[in-house]
């Protein structure tokens, strides 16, 4: 199974992406996970993308699709794999589908995680957050036993400042705009599936599975 997933901030693509991984025993590749393991081994293609990392500059996707393409040719990859966080432009995705041609392989499906726009926002802005222990809360979907304090410790519970509604908006606002030109591409291929995002972990997991196993 060869798969993307998709999904705003807030939408639980993390969360999914996780139940995945063991479910089909494919690896989950985030597009971090693998600029630094090609950094830490210090492939040809790694030491480039530091150089732009370390300047603060945008990696150029010529380094970046070699560095997915030397990643899919691993061998825990034979099975499938989950990408996680590339492409996220169009150009990107017309690469990857390049390199996977070379491969011999087709992406199965494109899994993109819905969640209304004003469900992201009661989510990422509701997180608490403990100023002693780091324990995470949400007001809403995972409150302290007592508001504002940290059940761990005890430690006081604050707002992280990028989780406030205006920042939170804008987050997403990018995001989604960014985002839809690759969604309407894979419309277009016909691979997207959108899954309702708006219902519980397991359900969407389920909805997630029911389609793959589809036909
Ligand atoms: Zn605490």
């Amino acid at each position: 199974m060869r798969l993307i997933l998709m999904g705003p901030p807030g939408a639980g693509k993390g969360t999914q992406a996780e139940k995945l991984q063991k479910e089909l025993s494919i690896p989950h590749i985030s597009t971090g996970d693998m600029f630094r393991k090609a950094i830490k081994e210090e492939t040809e293609l790694g030491k480039e993308a530091k150089k732009y990392l370390d300047s603060g500059a945008l990696v150029p996707d010529e380094i970046t699709v070699g560095i997915v393409k030397e990643r899919l040719q691993e061998p825990d990859c034979n099975e499938g794999f989950m990408l996680d966080g590339f492409p996220r432009t169009v150009p990107q995705a017309e690469a990857l589908e390049k390199t996977m041609a070379d491969l011999d392989e087709k992406l199965d499906a494109v899994i993109y995680i819905n969640v209304p726009k004003e469900k992201l926002i009661e989510r990422l802005t509701g997180r608490r957050v403990c100023k002693n222990c780091g324990a995470t809360y949400h007001v809403q979907f995972n409150p302290p036993k007592e508001e504002g304090n940290c059940d761990e410790c005890g430690g006081e519970l604050y707002q992280r400042s990028d989780d406030t509604v205006e920042t939170v908006e804008n987050r997403l606002n990018v995001y989604l705009e960014n985002t839809r030109p690759l969604i309407d591409y894979y419309k277009e291929k016909g691979i997207l599936k959108e899954i309702d995002g708006d219902q519980g972990v397991d359900k969407v997991f389920e909805d997630i599975q029911n389609y793959l196993r589809r036909d």
